[in-house]
């Protein structure tokens, strides 16, 4: 994300908005006396407020790419695929400030790959509680900014990825061949809704299971991520989209979340209640499509698990398996991204070297459709 971000709410709101909960950004106070001029502007940290309720405070790794390629250099990565921060999202604001964040985000993310052409590939964001603003925005950013994919939340302003309203957005990303990376957002439970949890069973086969609670703040009223995640993918498979448009390409962060543990109580589901369950998937039986070698869906590696990665990799198999990093959060794999695939002594006894190296670069590239980029290299 850019060091600083403009006020949109109050240039391209109108008086009638609901802005309260703008996000915003402040140098970090502390850090500026700390860091006592020396470092410049960029290196100090900064504070996020969601309105006048302070969020996170995040390090200049966060913002300053020149400080990205150092720990980059440090830990062995050579290429960083980078997307705007969940939150920032702003689905559930006014159209007009969201559109303006949207393309500014755009705009930095596309010149921060745009200087550093062999050590960064972009991850558009778009406004998606506005479908038409979304597909201009998405057309911009690749066409125009050179953009490679597009991340999304794992729902949008109380609704999930299964929404009619969503299929001109899944269409222009089949027409421009843009992948998608999908991320939970973390927004509070207040949010959800019971139109989310009652769909395809979902209360029973996703919301009453989580893999793991996920809480990182204070007040841990937030959605569990791994359950966000896997309800994504459950509507997704659930509601015939892959079969409308076969050429979307979709990339869930942490490993899909609880979809791939849950995948036998999901498959019961369907066998057992195909009314509850299998009445919009078009024919889409979620365990062997999943298990059918498709081209649709790729899930990332962050589970800091041995063993849970030998289970997802026996599910969906290795070749749909990218390295998530979630750099440079606490939960992701720190301080050495991708460490467990690249040296873990359970992980080198369960694949190969080869095996390996495609889900540490091969398989992104894939996914991405990267490969006259990377003509030169063999994974
Ligand atoms: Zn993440």
């Amino acid at each position: 994300m850019p060091p600083s971000l403009p006020d949109f709410s109050k240039s391209h709101g109108s008086p009638t908005d609901k802005t309260e909960s703008w996000m915003t950004l402040r140098p970090n106070k502390s850090s500026r006396e700390e860091s006592n001029g020396h470092n410049g502007t960029t290196s100090n940290k900064v504070d996020m407020f969601v309105g006048d309720k302070f969020f996170r405070t995040v390090e200049p790794n966060c913002f300053d790419p020149e400080v990205r390629m150092k720990e980059m250099d440090a830990t062995g990565v050579d290429i960083q695929v980078i997307s705007t921060v969940p939150i920032l999202f702003s689905y559930d604001k006014p159209i007009e400030p969201t559109t303006a964040l949207a393309r500014y985000l755009n705009d930095h993310i596309s010149s921060v790959c745009h200087e550093y052409p062999r050590r960064f590939i972009g991850l558009a964001t778009v406004p998606l509680q506005n479908i038409p603003s979304s597909v201009n925005e998405l057309r911009r950013a690749k066409l125009e900014l050179g953009l490679t994919g597009v991340e999304i939340g794992t729902e949008i302003n109380g609704r999930s990825l299964d929404h009619p309203s969503f299929e001109p957005f899944w269409a222009a990303c089949e027409d421009l061949d843009v992948p998608i990376f999908v991320h939970p957002l973390g927004y509070e439970l207040e949010r959800e809704n019971k139109a989310r949890w009652g769909s395809y069973w979902s209360a029973w086969l996703i919301g009453m299971y989580v893999y793991y609670f996920y809480s990182d703040f204070d007040d841990a009223n937030y959605i569990p991520r791994p359950s966000e995640t896997a309800l994504a993918m459950h509507a997704l498979l659930s509601s015939g989209v892959l079969v409308r448009h076969p050429k979307l390409r979709f990339c869930f962060a942490h490993a899909g979340g609880a979809y791939l543990p849950l995948l036998g109580r999901i498959q019961h589901g369907y066998d057992c209640r195909p009314d509850l369950v299998a009445h919009s998937s078009e024919g889409v039986s979620p365990q062997s499509y999943i298990e059918s070698h498709q081209h649709n869906i790729w899930i990332d590696s962050l589970v800091h698990d041995p063993d849970l990665l030998q289970l997802i990799c026996k599910k969906i198999g290795p070749e749909r398996i990218v390295m998530g990093s979630d750099y440079p959060f606490p939960l992701g794999e720190m301080p050495v991204p991708g460490e467990m695939l690249a040296s873990n002594k359970e992980v080198e006894e369960l694949f190969s070297k080869e095996t390996r190296a495609r889900m540490l670069a091969g398989n992104a590239i894939e996914f991405l459709g990267l490969h006259d980029m990377f003509i030169e290299h063999t994974f």
